[in-house]
């Protein structure tokens, strides 16, 4: 009960307080006759809001105020758009403990984790602020006398963000931030399953917009399940569309934008693993599996979900393991005495049960067994304990990642092999070597080592700083987000060649005449 009543007052200061928040708020200013859809928490199963599906007509209207509001924005000195976004980051840090705590009780992860995700936003308006004053591009020679070559970087247009629900607000911000200093505009559909959050965004970073003068279409929301998100993977008017979540949805997006030749930013499924050599701190190595594997209750991008642990050091790892997974508390997220919250819906609890039968009629054997908990606290049916089974990397189970807290343990000889079976998966996102050798930690990184886009070393696979590019290689999608220059995805570039002779040499040579 008294979740419930800290969470309405946050939802109130929020500007979340009527009974269907997204009627009035969900679509600034525009109307839609589109049906409703629930928004409930998994921490008990309340009705937090219900939120009205974007209709056609109203996407219509959105895509239209997008489009004449690009014309305003993309002519406004990327150093003031800068300001605009810090003002963005600084309306973030005052909403802090409420969108972080709606994060928490609408996705399910730890209050911590939620706090977390709005300072990654916070981080990332931060990175766009001085990002603002270098959108560089490079000057060249030309290999003609009394020519100057360069190139520059121009905005875009509409970037439409397709989010997963697992970061229900920090990969917008990471999209958005970066797109609005580039000088384009963000249409977003994030996840039917945390739809809240994400009007909660909207309110926050339209109204600094609005305090500014700028036009709404800058910062657009639209709402429903996939079909929203097709009718904006089809769109020409969209020529960019960063969608977030399963490698099935980014192979459906991908094909859609690459038939009308538009631009996809994919971030997809990982399936990531630590390895654990026989030279690695213990402590390290448990404490980076551990938070790896069952933080935000298995269910991020770059959860652990494969320890691929040298024979010398196999049984120590997975009796320490077992100790540590016999002493997690879950229970409500928003309780910070927890470690590991719910699932984000009956659903993912299916598959994670799923996943369990599964590994076990391949031949894994359990290690911590899995199961659903009932009971006081655990009313919602979303609550699940965090499972480790021995297994072998080639398992089909394992080959796939299950969004759920399901550690796998595989055992190696040499270091070739470790890397072979970290490779040996169809997804390509983070990794982790675990290590005090340093001929170990460099063949890790080397050229034959990980072939994912992130690779750790003494780190676990999850936890990425916004300063670098996130993302990753094979059926995770190739995109890379957040920071260093990721921003170029958000703009095209253009050569310039500038003859100030008085003659018109040709390139190359070549000798025209009439
Ligand atoms: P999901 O694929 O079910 O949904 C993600 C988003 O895509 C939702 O907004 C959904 O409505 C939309 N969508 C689904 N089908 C679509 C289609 N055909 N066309 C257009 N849009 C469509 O994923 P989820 O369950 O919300 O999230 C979990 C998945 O996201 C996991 O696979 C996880 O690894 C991945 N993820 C990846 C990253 C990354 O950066 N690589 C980050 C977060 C989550």
């Amino acid at each position: 009960m008294s979740n419930q009543f800290a969470i309405q007052e946050s939802l109130a200061r929020l500007g979340l307080k009527s009974k269907n928040p997204g009627t009035s708020t969900g679509i600034k200013s525009i109307d839609s006759d589109g049906d409703y859809f629930s928004s409930y928490s998994p921490a008990d199963g309340s009705l937090i809001g219900e939120v009205q599906t974007t209709d056609s007509d109203s996407y219509e209207r959105v895509i239209t105020l997008a489009q004449l509001a690009f014309e305003q924005w993309r002519k406004v000195p990327a150093p003031q758009r800068g300001e605009i976004v810090r003002e963005i980051g600084n309306a973030l840090r005052e909403k802090k403990t409420d969108l972080g705590k709606l994060v928490s009780y609408e996705m399910g992860k730890s209050y911590q984790e939620g706090l977390g995700e709005v300072q990654e936003m916070i981080d990332i308006c931060d990175f766009a602020v001085g990002l603002s004053r270098q959108l560089y591009g490079l000057t060249m020679h030309s290999e003609r006398p009394g020519h100057r070559m360069y190139e520059q970087w121009h905005a875009l247009g509409l970037v439409g963000i397709i989010s997963a629900f697992n970061f229900p607000v920090a990969v917008w911000s990471w999209n958005a931030a970066l797109a609005w200093v580039c000088g384009d505009v963000c249409v977003w559909k994030p996840s039917e399953k945390a739809p809240l959050s994400a009007i909660a965004c909207q309110l926050i970073a339209s109204e600094v917009f609005a305090r500014h003068g700028m036009p709404e279409g800058i910062c657009s929301l639209v709402n429903g399940d996939y079909k929203v998100g097709e009718m904006m993977s089809r769109d020409t008017r969209i020529p960019l569309i960063s969608a977030t979540g399963s490698t099935r949805m980014g192979k459906i997006v991908a094909q859609t934008v690459g038939a009308r030749l538009g631009r996809s930013l994919l971030e997809l499924g990982g399936n990531n693993a630590i390895i654990i050599t026989e030279n690695a701190d213990l402590d390290m190595a448990i404490r980076g599996a551990l938070f790896g594997a069952v933080g935000t209750a298995g269910q991020r991008c770059t959860s652990t979900r494969r320890l691929i642990i040298h024979e010398n050091v196999f049984e120590e790892v997975k009796s320490r393991l077992a100790s540590a997974y016999g002493k997690l508390v879950i229970g409500n997220p928003l309780d910070e005495m927890n470690h590991v919250g719910p699932l984000i819906d009956k659903e993912a609890v299916g598959m994670y049960l799923a996943a369990i039968q599964k590994v076990e009629a391949e031949g894994g054997k359990a290690v911590v067994e899995g199961a659903v908990l009932e009971g006081v606290g655990y009313e919602s049916g979303c609550y699940v304990k965090p499972a480790i089974y021995e297994a072998e990397n080639h398992f089909e189970i394992v080959q796939h990642e299950t969004f759920a807290p399901i550690l796998y343990l595989i055992q190696y000889k040499s270091l070739e092999e470790a890397i072979a079976l970290q490779n040996g998966v169809p997804q390509g996102l983070s990794s982790a070597i675990m290590t005090t050798n340093m001929r170990e930690a460099e063949a890790f990184l080397a050229v034959s080592g990980s072939d994912c886009g992130i690779a750790n070393v003494n780190i676990g696979t999850s936890g990425a700083e916004i300063g670098g590019a996130f993302g990753g290689e094979k059926e995770t999608g190739g995109g890379r987000e957040s920071g260093s220059d990721a921003w170029k995805a958000y703009m095209r570039r253009q050569t310039n060649t500038i003859n100030y002779s008085s003659t018109l040499p040709l390139a190359q040579g070549i000798k025209f005449t009439i």
